[in-house]
C-alpha cells in the first residue's frame, strides 16, 4: 500500500480569475494539460513502484525514482501555486505577521522581492522561484529546476512561482521579467500566511 498517490485538483477560482495578469488560455492549458500531465505521470511511476517491490514486472529503480521525483514534485508545486494566487490587486501586500517574519529573514520586503524575482528571472532552464520555511521558522529564498532539483531538505516551499515557458510564453513571449513584476499582484498572501503558520512556529 502506498498513499502517496495524486490527484488533479479544482482550481480555487474560475480560469479567468487570474487576467490580465495570467490569461484564461494559460490557466487552462496549465491546469488541464500540464498539471493534469504530472499527476498521471506520477500516478503511473508510483504503480511501476508497486510492481517493481511486488515482482511483478522488472524495472530500472533509478529510472522509475527520478521520473517519480519529477513528477509527483511537479504535481505538488502546481497544487500549492494555485493556492497562493487570487485575482489582481493593486498595492498587494502581506499582513503585518508575514511582513515581520520577512523582514526578520531578509531585512526588508523590498530585500526579499528582489531576491526572490531574482531567483525566477535566472533560473537555468526550467523551473520555480520558491520561499522555503524550516521548522524554526527560517526563512530562506532559492530556485528549483525542473520540479525537483537544487531543493533544501529540510525546508518546506511556502511562497513558489512557476517560470517554466508554458507559465508565461502565451501572454509575455520571452519577457520573463514582465511576467514576474506583475506576477506579485496576484500572490494570495493570506494563503502564505496560512501555510506559514501550519509548517513549524506560528508567525
Ligand atoms: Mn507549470
Amino acid at each position: 500500500m502506498n498513499n502517496k498517490k495524486l490527484a488533479l485538483p479544482l482550481l480555487p477560482y474560475s480560469y479567468n480569475a487570474l487576467e490580465p495578469v495570467i490569461s484564461q488560455k494559460i490557466m487552462e492549458l496549465h491546469h488541464d494539460k500540464h498539471h493534469a500531465a504530472y499527476v498521471n505521470a506520477g500516478n503511473i511511476a508510483l504503480e511501476k513502484l508497486e510492481k517493481i517491490r511486488l515482482g511483478e514486472m522488472e524495472g530500472n529503480l533509478r529510472e522509475v525514482m527520478r521520473d517519480f521525483s519529477f513528477n509527483y514534485n511537479g504535481a505538488l508545486l502546481h497544487s500549492l501555486f494555485w493556492q497562493m494566487m487570487r485575482p489582481a490587486q493593486e498595492n498587494n501586500a502581506p499582513d503585518e505577521k508575514v511582513r515581520q517574519a520577512i523582514d526578520e529573514n531578509f531585512g526588508s520586503f523590498d530585500n526579499f522581492k528582489k531576491e526572490f524575482s531574482g531567483a525566477a528571472t535566472s533560473v537555468e532552464g526550467s523551473g520555480w522561484a520558491v520561499l522555503w520555511k524550516d521548522k524554526e521558522g527560517r526563512l530562506m529564498a532559492g530556485q528549483l529546476e525542473k520540479h525537483n532539483l537544487l531543493g533544501l531538505n529540510d525546508m518546506v516551499p511556502i511562497l513558489v512561482l512557476d517560470v517554466w515557458e508554458h507559465a508565461y510564453y502565451l501572454d509575455y513571449l520571452n519577457d520573463k521579467a514582465s511576467y514576474v513584476e506583475k506576477w506579485w499582484q496576484v500572490v494570495n498572501w493570506d494563503y502564505v500566511r496560512h501555510i506559514m503558520g501550519e509548517v513549524g512556529q506560528m508567525v
